[in-house]
């Protein structure tokens, strides 16, 4: 069968209840089949669905952004910081140039002493989705030939 182009609504809750992110008020969310838009626990979950289902899916923090690396969360001295740069708690920052590299976000100021967290904000998170599939159709070649969904909730060009 062909890759197919799945479309979705959903609202994403912490284990305590609390609204993290919804895409009700906007478009549903377009993923391409097998293109990794979408965390692995999600789409293994909503592929199989047809149109008009709603599901409750409950993906734990490994297969979502990743447990907590430890080896992230360093302490770096803040005369490593440019003189002039007022440090505040939330500032994020890319280490170096890489495309990749892991941006990390001011946790603590102690003195000299800067606290600085490389894992993603959602890392060591089980996250707690209510899905409704709206649309599902065969992926267009264009679709397939670069690796993401296409229209609106989808890669826009
Ligand atoms: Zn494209």
């Amino acid at each position: 069968m062909s890759q197919q182009v799945i479309g979705f609504h959903y609202t994403l809750k912490d284990k305590e209840g609390n609204l993290i992110d919804t895409s009700v008020e906007s478009s549903p969310l377009l993923y391409l089949e097998g293109s990794g838009q979408i965390i692995p626990g999600l789409e293994k979950e909503i592929t199989p669905l047809n149109v008009g289902d709603k599901k409750d899916i409950e993906v734990k923090a490994a297969d979502a952004y990743g447990e907590v690396i430890e080896d992230l969360r360093i302490t770096v001295q803040k005369s490593q910081f440019p003189a002039d740069k007022d440090l505040q708690i939330g500032d994020q920052f890319q280490v170096n140039e890489e495309e990749n590299a892991p941006i990390f976000t001011v946790i603590e100021i102690e003195g000299e002493n800067i606290h600085i967290d490389g894992n993603h904000p959602m890392a060591g998170h089980d996250l707690f989705f209510e899905v409704e599939v709206t649309e599902k159709r065969a992926a267009t070649p264009e679709e397939v030939s670069h690796g993401h969904a296409h229209g609106e909730g989808g890669h826009q060009h």
